[in-house]
């Protein structure tokens, strides 16, 4: 069965879960799947672990809720209804919305609505901070990885899990729901945990958002079963370093004709003067030493790849 026929059979709603059920004083983790709604996978793993929590009821210091993004176009099984709720997430349409105006696209109803979300936990004397993770996955196959905005708090929350974190790309495509939340204040990042319908996407996201609740300080590492399963399994899909920046951008202009070269995947390694890609015929060579990150293979975009080192 498919990730998207599984989340299919789930009953949608833009809670997907609160642990407990009724607050306890301490942190919330605020967790996020399905901002584009043919990534089913976050969803699905949410579910498995509240299915976990709800049968070993650990002991928590706080609360972890888990929400929909894009609900109707998970629903529907398509990416966005109108507009990328992931790059309309900015602050000039949180006045719009605040000022009462329409906005002309669906996405703003999922933005506000989430927005609501946030403002009641914020609104809650027994949440001392907000933590979030945004649940994402990505077209083509890739290892998982954390993208972090640039700021040293969630930078460190970041670099407390075992994957490799990109920081900065929000200088290159602002309007992230994840960038809007630290322009909040609040502390957290995005997890790409691999392809769309990859099931191993799911188990990672699973991990995940388990880790988290042990790095938050909500649940005690000891209370949470097979902590250290969930760890490793994370653990071994990189085995570099951990913390990238990204340095470059190969911006595209609209009309070009950019091919990058095959076999290029997210922090594979390049080597100054390398061949990576043919832009209008002509080869677009590596500036400079790194990881090549977010390859373009598809015909859309505006961004060719980055360099993160
Ligand atoms: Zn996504």
């Amino acid at each position: 069965m498919s990730n998207q026929e599984k989340v299919h059979d789930l009953t949608l709603t833009r809670i997907l879960g609160k642990y407990p059920e009724i607050p306890v004083g301490g942190p919330t983790l605020l967790v996020s799947a399905g901002v584009h709604g043919n990534e089913p996978s976050g969803v699905i793993a949410l579910k498995k672990v509240f299915n976990k929590l709800e049968k070993e009821k650990p002991q928590i210091k706080g609360q972890i809720i888990g929400v929909c993004g894009n609900l109707r176009a998970l629903k529907e099984q398509v990416r966005l209804v109108d507009r990328d709720l992931n790059r309309i997430c900015t602050p000039d349409n949180v006045s719009s919305i605040e000022m009462g105006e329409e906005l002309d696209f669906h996405e703003a109803k999922e933005f506000q609505e989430l927005l609501k979300v946030i403002e009641e936990i914020e609104e809650n004397p027994l949440s001392t901070r907000l933590f979030f993770m945004d649940l994402h996955t990505t077209s083509s196959p890739t290892v998982p990885y954390i993208s972090v905005n640039k700021g040293e708090e969630c930078y460190n929350f970041a670099m407390k899990f075992p994957l490799p974190v990109a920081k900065g790309i929000e200088k290159y495509i602002p309007g992230h729901f994840d960038h809007y939340l630290t322009l909040l204040g609040h502390v957290g990042f995005t997890v790409e945990a691999g392809q769309h319908e990859a099931p191993e996407s799911v188990e990672y996201h699973e991990a995940m958002v388990l880790l988290g609740l042990v790095n938050t300080g909500l649940i005690k590492e000891k209370e949470l079963n097979d902590f250290q399963v969930y760890f490793d399994k994370l653990k071994e899909t990189f085995g570099g370093d951990e913390g990238y920046e990204v340095v470059h951008r190969h911006h595209i202009e609209v009309g070009d004709d950019f091919k990058m070269e095959p076999g290029y995947s997210n922090f594979k390694e390049v080597k100054k003067g390398e061949l990576l890609a043919y832009s209008n015929d002509e080869p677009v060579y590596s500036t400079m030493d790194g990881r090549i990150f977010l390859p373009l293979y598809q015909s859309q975009g505006s961004d060719g790849f980055f360099i993160v080192r």
